[in-house]
């Protein structure tokens, strides 16, 4: 279609969204308020961002990062640094650290997170089923955890550790809320007070007002190139929870007597400051990027989800295109439409740690980070790509008006 066209379309989606985005701007503001408490109440200070070297027995900028995370988690303590080199990195460290031989991990919202996997149930690659690590999953039903079958496994085999995962990775289910989160956390205590509750918070991060450990998750992991990093981070994770949990994942980073108590690093702390200061308004654009797409595709009868004008828990729209030429188009059209290795053509790949073909676009600034915009899709039916990110609102908008005028 006729770009004038295309502009109309986006503007009218706009003026349907208004009182959506008004929601999104108030839980920002909330969320921008508690960052900047955090910040103020740990001092932090210029001499923060210094690098250290070593074993990094100086570096003042580590504790304060993790005493920022801390605060605005509402954590007893938080594990952050930039040798945690990604998301799964992230999730793998409380489950090894906890976790012993014998020990039961179930998970209550499916499958987790495709890399997840082959870490929990893989053959001979180190996974923890080689330590002998069982693992159990109740299925969800569509967008609700199984709250009877969850409560009978715990009953049935007494779990260390609950999972759940709140953004959809690889799933055609929606995001879960913090708050829907916090019921089933309640309602699994009053079976088992002392069963360990662990979220992976992947892209959940600051898309509402409270996150899964302000009502009582345990522990919880998310990766600094996502939504935490304000798209400033250049690497990282987090892991932030009970005290004695987190240090149990330390000392799987580094190792048990040591914990987070060494760690240098030779580059500056301050874009990890500097992006979780951010992140806040960062993810309310991505959020309303998400959405204006989302009613963009609805005009052109492209089904995606979240629903058009439905809030969203995470920064992903899940776009169903049906067949493996659209996803590869649509993949090909963000790349296109990026700031970083636009001139780039992405085809499907054999990705590591994924088991189908995967095709990605990601023209960013940081590797691979899907804060920023990028979309993925693993080649399977019914081909749905996963978009998220935009660290800029306008950048989202501009792919929407190209969509239109692609694809409409
Ligand atoms: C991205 C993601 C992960 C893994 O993070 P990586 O940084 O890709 O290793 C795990 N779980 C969910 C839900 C994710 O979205």
């Amino acid at each position: 279609m006729e770009k004038i066209k295309a502009m109309e379309i986006v503007e009218q989606c706009e003026k349907e969204l208004e009182s959506i985005f008004k929601s999104i701007d108030k839980i920002a503001l909330k969320n921008q308020e508690k960052v900047l408490n955090a910040f103020k109440e740990v001092s932090v200070q210029l001499t923060n961002f210094a690098c250290s070297s070593g074993y990094g027995y100086d570096d003042m900028g580590k504790p304060k990062l993790c005493s920022v995370y801390a605060r605005v988690f509402g954590t007893e303590d938080a594990l952050v640094c930039p040798q945690i080199t990604c998301g799964t990195h992230a999730l793998t460290l409380p489950l090894f650290g906890i976790l012993r031989p014998g020990d039961t991990l179930l998970s209550i919202t499916g499958m987790p997170y495709d890399t997840i996997i082959d870490s929990i149930t893989g053959e001979g690659n180190g996974s923890l089923k080689d330590f002998g690590i069982k693992f159990e999953i109740v299925e969800m039903n569509g967008n609700q955890i199984d709250i009877n079958e969850t409560i009978n496994q715990i009953k049935k085999l007494n779990p260390k550790i609950v999972y759940i995962q709140r953004s959809r990775g690889y799933s055609a289910r929606d995001a879960l809320s913090a708050y829907y989160i916090g019921d089933i956390i309640n309602q699994i205590k009053s079976v088992k007070p002392d069963v360990i509750v662990m979220v992976d918070n992947c892209y959940g991060e600051f898309t509402e007002d409270k996150e899964p450990t302000d009502f009582g998750a345990d522990i919880m992991a998310g990766s600094l190139i996502k939504n935490p990093g304000g798209g400033i981070a250049p690497t990282g994770g987090y892991v932030v929870g009970r005290k004695d949990l987190v240090a149990l994942a330390a000392g799987r980073l580094t190792s048990p007597t040591l914990g987070n108590e060494v760690g240098s690093y030779m580059a500056s702390y301050y874009p990890y400051f500097q992006g979780f200061f951010m992140a806040p308004h960062v993810v309310a654009g991505a959020l309303k990027g998400s959405l204006l797409l989302g009613c963009v595709l609805d005009k052109i009868g492209i089904e995606s989800t979240p629903k058009a004008g439905e809030m969203t828990h995470d920064i992903i729209r899940s776009i169903k295109f049906g067949a493996e030429d659209k996803l590869v188009k649509f993949c090909q059209l963000v790349q296109s439409m990026s700031p970083v290795d636009s001139n780039v053509v992405p085809f499907p790949w054999d990705m590591p740690g994924y088991n189908d073909k995967v095709i990605m676009a990601a023209g960013t600034f940081v590797q691979g980070a899907s804060i920023e915009l990028s979309c993925d899709g693993p080649i399977r039916p019914p081909y749905i790509c996963y978009l998220q990110g935009g660290i800029t609102y306008e950048h989202v908008k501009l792919l929407a008006i190209a969509t239109l005028e692609k694809l409409g």
